[in-house]
């Protein structure tokens, strides 16, 4: 199954720690790659490009200025993660049938044509929280939990588990 995650309204100067995290998790559970939208920001997308250089696995990351016509153009079905939306314990099973998926998480405000548009509009409880805690847990519900066996091809970096202390191996 190939995910692409879509980022909504980033802010340069307000938003770089979480949506830098939306990448990273993105990438570590599973993910194919991740559009950023919202203001350009250069820094975001080098500093995850280092990232995925060091840390090996084949991660896309852009930017998009025009979403609505990425999502319009998009060969496959679109779940766009809100608090508004069905549980995502009860579309779940229908979601992870598909071949290709778009997965939609917001920043501050989503427009109502990303609501009419998508074809799940997804909540992980309906509570207000993160766009990063639902990404999370939307993926490990896709994947059933085998995305935290992944593994990442050409690594520089590979990080060997201890019970205590670092242990990473530097190619
Ligand atoms: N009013 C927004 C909404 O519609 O969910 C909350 C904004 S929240 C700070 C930013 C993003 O986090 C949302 O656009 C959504 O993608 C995600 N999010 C927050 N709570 C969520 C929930 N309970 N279920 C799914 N996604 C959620």
């Amino acid at each position: 199954m190939k995910i692409l995650i879509l980022r909504l309204g980033h802010r340069a100067g307000r938003d770089p720690r979480i949506s830098t995290h939306c990448g990273l998790v993105a990438r570590a559970l599973g993910a194919n790659g991740i559009v950023y939208s919202g203001e350009r920001d250069r820094k975001l997308l080098e500093s995850l490009k280092k990232v995925m250089k060091e840390w090996g696995g084949s991660f896309e990351v852009s930017y998009e200025k025009n979403y609505m016509s990425l999502i319009k153009n998009w060969k496959g079905k679109v779940a766009h993660l809100t608090m508004y939306g069905v549980p995502v314990q009860n579309v779940i099973d229908r979601v992870r049938k598909e071949k290709n998926l778009l997965v939609i998480i917001g920043g501050e405000k989503v427009p109502p044509e990303v609501y009419k548009i998508a074809d799940w509009n997804v909540s992980v409880t309906s509570q207000p929280h993160s766009e990063i805690a639902a990404l999370t847990i939307f993926l490990d519900r896709v994947f059933k939990g085998k995305e935290l066996g992944k593994k990442f091809p050409e690594a520089m970096k590979r990080i060997v588990p201890q019970k205590s202390g670092k242990k990473v191996i530097e190619k």
